[in-house]
């Protein structure tokens, strides 16, 4: 059984997320929504720790989607494929 409601009931790629994949994929979901940038570019960085960015692979800082008002998949899967262009 699907809930299309919940954006989160299906199993997903993408958990933890660096403030710099963040703010970009929650600006490319406001400009594809709304037709122009987040205007607030996160929500609070509450729970950083150091891990694997599920977007642009780097360790860096990263936090949950929350903190960037959960990002469309689209977007996400878009940059990441952006910024892991050559890489293997
Ligand atoms: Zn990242």
């Amino acid at each position: 059984m699907t809930d299309k409601a919940n954006p989160m009931s299906k199993n997903q790629p993408f958990t933890f997320i660096c403030s710099d994949c963040g703010r970009t994929a929650n600006d490319m979901t406001c400009i594809r929504r709304y037709g122009s940038r987040a205007k607030q570019a996160s929500f609070r960085i509450s729970t950083m720790h150091q891990a694997v960015c599920d977007i642009c692979g780097e360790t860096k800082d990263v936090t949950e989607l929350r903190d960037f008002f959960y990002p469309s998949e689209r977007a996400m899967l878009y940059l990441k494929n952006y910024l892991t262009q050559g890489k293997s």
